[in-house]
């Protein structure tokens, strides 16, 4: 908590507020008269508040007082911004590959096209061509899993968390699920396992402790109301030091044993072999390990579109498919064609590594990182003029290695050797430089460390290396010819 001390306002502060406008008064001024006849009345009111609200809070906070005279255009400005595309595109030079506030998986060309095929026509997502008849989403996209997991049958849903949900009320309502302390995970965006049990109407019974669960923990808790027993990757944390856990194999022979269903929760879920991600566990060993039904992501390792991948038995995944929450969880027609373009590419390892953004990103070479973060040093070199290599120009500007992140909130500690620019701003801070980034059309996002800015080229698109130049001269307000 902060020290909690007030300071009075100054005179000046006193005065600048006193100065405002009213709500009512500000709808009069003659230069909103065009923002109410094209937004209406209730909304540009609504901007008026906002923006007079934020300009107290600025006065307050002993910033700018702003001049009262811009304020009508600040309202307009407000009410056209409703309708303006919220959602950019930006470039992620964080270094952290599936970012799940930067939207995850970039898709493949590919899976992009798929899906403005499918948008832009009637499709024969529900019609059976060869019949004439009613047909079923879950046909397109079935046969393909099954062939790359080797699973008996498969459902897709809208996302992974859905997926779990399904299974837990599916096999898990109003019984027993049984689940390691350790593994009682949360992930990003507050899915945390727990509380996805106390929604699904499965009961969670927690068993070991957060460092070691054995064989055994499980065994004594299984009674006459158990139904399911449920392990979970631990995608976003790693205990170390003195702890046991059960592996799946293990798991599944002890369910079985007592006629329970196992369900292995993977979160990311591999189909590719990955150097980079050889301890991520992969669908196909936890479907030989002998799991019921294992759930994944569409948009994490994957590299697809956001979609919750379940497979295994066929008598668990038809259960699956028949409960009415299944349809509340059904997948778009988009998130089909980009999910069925992606998979088909697994098909060739080399062809999913060189054309699935994320793949291609795991695995580029040092080499190549290190080429291309030169070739971003030398564009903003170029970009921000000579000044820019020496202390009395714009930023110093160098090349270094760093370690890049898989996933944020998503995926282990794992860390990839990578390279980065560094940008070592003069004349303001390195917080003010990365706020005025995030300003820049298209913005830029990068990692402060230190007194430093990294851009770490893993993450920045082939081709994006002059739009990244480009920002930096807004940035730094420097005329483009
Ligand atoms: C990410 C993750 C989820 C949630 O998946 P979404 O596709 O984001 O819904 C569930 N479980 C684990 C272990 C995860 O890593």
């Amino acid at each position: 908590m902060g020290s909690g001390k007030k300071s009075a306002l100054s005179q000046e502060q006193t005065e600048a507020l006193r100065a405002l406008p009213s709500v009512e008064e500000l709808m009069e001024f003659p230069a909103l008269s065009a923002a109410i006849e094209q937004y209406g009345r209730e909304l540009t009111v609504d901007s008026a508040r906002n923006v007079l609200e934020r300009l107290r809070a600025s006065i307050i906070a002993g910033k700018e007082g702003g001049n009262i005279a811009g304020l009508a255009e600040a309202v307009a400005r407000e009410a056209a911004r409703i309708f303006e595309p919220s959602l950019k595109s930006l470039i992620n030079a964080s270094g952290v590959v599936v970012h799940t506030n930067l939207g995850r998986s970039v898709l493949a060309d590919e899976a992009i096209e798929a899906v403005v095929r499918v948008a832009s026509s009637y499709s024969n997502l529900e019609y059976n061509l060869d019949e004439g008849k009613r047909g079923s989403r879950h046909d397109h996209i079935t046969r393909l899993v099954m062939a790359l997991t080797g699973a008996e049958d498969a459902l897709v849903v809208n996302n992974n968390a859905a997926a779990v949900l399904l299974a837990l009320t599916v096999f898990g309502g109003g019984r027993d699920v049984i689940v390691s302390r350790g593994e009682l995970i949360e992930i990003g965006g507050s899915f945390r396992i727990p509380d996805i049990m106390a929604s699904s109407s499965a009961r969670l019974v927690e068993v070991g402790t957060t460092n070691k669960t054995k064989l055994s923990d499980y065994q004594r808790a299984i009674g006459p109301a158990t139904a399911m027993l449920l392990h979970v990757h631990t995608s976003n944390y790693k205990v170390v030091g003195f702890t046991a856990e059960v592996d799946v194999t293990e798991m599944t022979e002890l369910g079985h044993a007592h006629g329970l269903v196992v369900v292995d929760d993977l979160g990311s879920g591999v189909l590719a072999e990955l150097p980079a991600l050889v301890d991520e566990p992969s669908v196909h060993d936890s479907l030989a390990a002998g799991a019921d039904v294992v759930t994944f992501s569409g948009d994490k390792l994957l590299g697809g579109p956001q979609a919750g991948i379940i497979v295994g038995k066929s008598e668990y995944i038809e259960k699956m498919k028949a409960h009415p929450m299944a349809r509340a969880m059904r997948v778009d027609k988009m998130t089909l064609a980009a999910l069925q373009a992606t998979l088909a590419m697994y098909l060739k390892p080399e062809e999913a590594l060189a054309k699935i953004p994320t793949l291609r990103m795991l695995s580029e070479t040092d080499e190549s990182l290190k080429a291309r973060a030169e070739e971003l040093a030398a564009g903003l070199k170029t970009a921000l003029g000579a000044g820019a290599v020496d202390e009395s120009g714009a930023a110093a500007i160098g090349v270094e290695r760093a370690a890049s992140k898989v996933g944020g909130g998503a995926l282990p500690l794992l860390e990839l050797d990578s390279w980065v620019c560094t940008v070592s701003p003069s004349g303001i801070t390195v917080d003010e430089l990365a706020a005025r980034l995030r300003e820049t059309d298209p913005p830029v996002i990068g990692r402060i460390h230190k007194e430093l800015l990294l851009l770490d080229v893993r993450t920045i698109l082939p081709g994006q290396t002059d739009a990244v130049a480009r920002a930096f001269q807004q940035a730094f307000e420097i005329p483009q010819p």
